[in-house]
């Protein structure tokens, strides 16, 4: 089977045996969950886009393993134009989801698991790229949704792995046999777990020698024993559980999650290990990934933001406003800020290049130059959506009481903007704006704008090693005619 319908990717999920935990209780069926469903479908939407013939160029290509057709979610990047694609894609699931779609971190830990592979096994005649591959040909023809594991827990930020207090915070080998490994630990904030087939693991810093056991990749099925999720709460999460909930919820179909994923003693077969022990190569692993995961948030934040700016210009031609000359120019300057985040994702990728191993890799200056803008300007269009739809965004009364024939009537005839657009189009439209600003959306499209793929600073550090000031003061010495003493 090359590529799952979304029906086929559903039934796929269900049959897993997922140990999930939320809200106090054991979750036997995250699928038709009510809080978990608009999750799922959003990774669904990367299955349903994938069989139209009009995305088949964006949302499918050809594996360079097998030769066959695959969804893009799961390709090796073969060139320049890839990496674009794949930034374009991920625009076009942003504005059809305004959500999270969750399927980009493994998609990026392919990318990097796949080159670095290749390195370490020139290094110390391994097998981990070969091993890989396999894995991913595995993934690749069964269309699979994997889970990019990075983040551990961290503990006290100031120690390194082997001096926390609790060994257990960064994820570790503890324990070696003949057939695999035991891996115990956690890793957090973890996006689309419960909505994946595999879980691929990597280290999430840079390490030294003494961090032998900590430095470790590997794949498992996400319904392995000694895995539990515990999902992570959202702001206004439980508005989807209410009964008959629709306007309240903003966006009631689709919709993001993330879990701390504990690894309570976890098997993994020798075929599924990555990474075991070759410390100073957990640093290109992480430098990799999160360069591709920087690029990919010049897609998928900038289609979200099309659905903000949208949702904030309606909401001015429902209130009157449309008109007015600052009205415009904020629209016109979330779209700058937009395009500018858009323009860091292509520009990434364009300026691409091969990696020993063959597959491309993106420009990580100009990636890292992307994720630093994504940590500011969602914010600053949040600023202007909030700007535009006014107070109200934030005082509407429930649907509940536009429902209740006692205050429907006061709603209605006191919330209406414009006379031609009725109170619930108005409703619905600012419920859109407070979910991407505040609510559940606010998750995927603010904090891990500031967050994902590495905090602020973590980008910084990479720009100060990429921006190369020395060969800049040269240009300038040149120009000022300045002879070296
Ligand atoms: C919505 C969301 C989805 C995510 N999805 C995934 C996912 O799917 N997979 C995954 O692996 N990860 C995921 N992440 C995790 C993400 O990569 C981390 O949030 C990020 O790396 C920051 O780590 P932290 O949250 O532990 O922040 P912290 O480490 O607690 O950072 C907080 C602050 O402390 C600073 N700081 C931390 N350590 C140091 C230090 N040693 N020295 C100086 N300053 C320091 C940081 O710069 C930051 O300002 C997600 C995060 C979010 C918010």
């Amino acid at each position: 089977m090359a590529l799952m319908t979304g029906e086929q990717y559903e039934e796929s999920i269900r049959k897993l045996k997922l140990n999930i935990y939320m809200l106090g209780e054991k979750i036997d069926n995250p699928v038709d969950d009510p809080i978990l469903r608009p999750s799922l479908n959003s990774v669904k939407m990367t299955y349903d886009l994938a069989q139209q013939a009009e995305y088949e160029d964006l949302m499918t290509t050809t594996s360079n393993l097998t030769g066959e057709k695959i969804n893009r979610f799961t390709n090796l990047h073969q060139s320049s134009e890839d990496l674009v694609k794949k930034v374009k894609m991920q625009r076009l699931l942003g504005q059809k989801t305004a959500a999270c779609f969750q399927r980009c971190v493994g998609m990026d830990a392919f990318n990097s698991v796949y080159s670095t592979t290749y390195e370490v096994d020139k290094q110390y005649k391994t097998n981990y790229f070969k091993n890989f591959k396999k894995f991913l040909t595995y993934v690749q023809d069964n269309d699979l949704t994997v889970d990019g594991a990075m983040t551990d827990p961290k503990g006290d930020r100031g120690l390194s792995p082997s001096k926390q207090a609790d060994p257990d915070l960064y994820l570790r080998v503890v324990e070696i046999r003949p057939d695999g490994i035991i891996v115990r630990g956690a890793k957090a904030h973890q996006t689309g777990m419960c909505n994946s087939h595999e879980v691929l693991v990597l280290p999430t810093i840079a390490m030294r020698p003494e961090d032998k056991e900590y430095a470790v990749a590997f794949s498992v099925p996400t319904d392995t024993e000694g895995i539990t999720m515990i999902i992570g709460r959202q702001s206004c999460d439980t508005r989807k559980s209410e009964k008959d909930a629709d306007i309240d919820v903003g966006n009631k179909v689709f919709g993001g999650v993330e879990a701390l994923v504990v690894f309570d003693d976890v098997f993994v077969p020798n075929e599924r290990i990555f990474l075991n022990g070759e410390t100073e190569y957990a640093g290109m692993l992480v430098e990799r990934f999160a360069g591709y995961h920087r690029q990919s948030y010049g897609g998928c934040k900038v289609g979200v933001g099309d659905v903000l700016i949208g949702a904030a210009a309606l909401a001015a031609d429902y209130n009157g406003a449309a008109r007015a000359s600052h009205i415009k120019d904020k629209l016109i300057e979330m779209t700058h800020l937009n395009e500018t985040l858009y323009a860091c994702g292509i520009a990434c990728s364009a300026e691409g290049h091969q990696t020993k191993a063959g597959n491309y890799e993106i420009n990580l200056l100009l990636a890292n130059v992307c994720k630093q803008n994504i940590t500011r300007f969602p914010y600053e269009i949040v600023r202007l959506a909030e700007d535009i739809a006014g107070g109200v965004m934030v005082t509407l009364p429930s649907e509940k009481d536009y429902n209740n024939p006692a205050t429907r009537e006061y709603v209605d005839k006191y919330l209406v903007g414009v006379a031609s657009v009725s109170t619930e189009n108005r409703m619905r439209i600012l419920r859109l704006i407070e979910n991407l600003s505040l609510g559940t959306a606010a998750v995927g499209y603010r904090t891990e704008s500031m967050h994902g793929a590495g905090s602020p600073q973590a980008q910084r550090i990479m720009i100060a090693r990429q921006g190369n000031i020395p060969a800049k003061k040269k240009l300038a010495k040149a120009i000022a005619r300045i002879k070296e003493e």
